[in-house]
């Protein structure tokens, strides 16, 4: 028997009962350091300024893209309102 830990901040994830993917080595994460993983992978999938794909933004998203592409590069985590609006962009690209 083997307990689970988030890879990121090893919080333990509980006792696995059951293997969910086997023999595979998948990365767990607690779901807020999911959320934080996830966030940063989509902000690396996102137009960067001068691209035509970001022309193609609104321009509340010309403003949030670079910020929130700098945030997550300084290591800032991010917040709900600001991971549901990277979705939002994310899923419309
Ligand atoms: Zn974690």
């Amino acid at each position: 028997m083997s307990v689970d830990r988030c890879v990121d901040c090893k919080a333990s994830l509980g006792t696995r009962t059951q293997e969910t993917f086997p023999g595979m080595g998948v990365e767990k994460r607690c779901p807020e350091c999911e959320t934080q993983h996830r966030a940063k992978w989509m902000a690396t999938t996102l137009p960067d300024v001068g691209s035509p794909e970001f022309e193609g933004l609104t321009e509340w998203e010309q403003g949030f893209v670079p910020s929130i592409k700098s945030q997550i590069a300084r290591g800032r985590k991010v917040t709900e309102p600001q991971y549901q609006a990277l979705e939002r962009i994310y899923d419309k690209l």
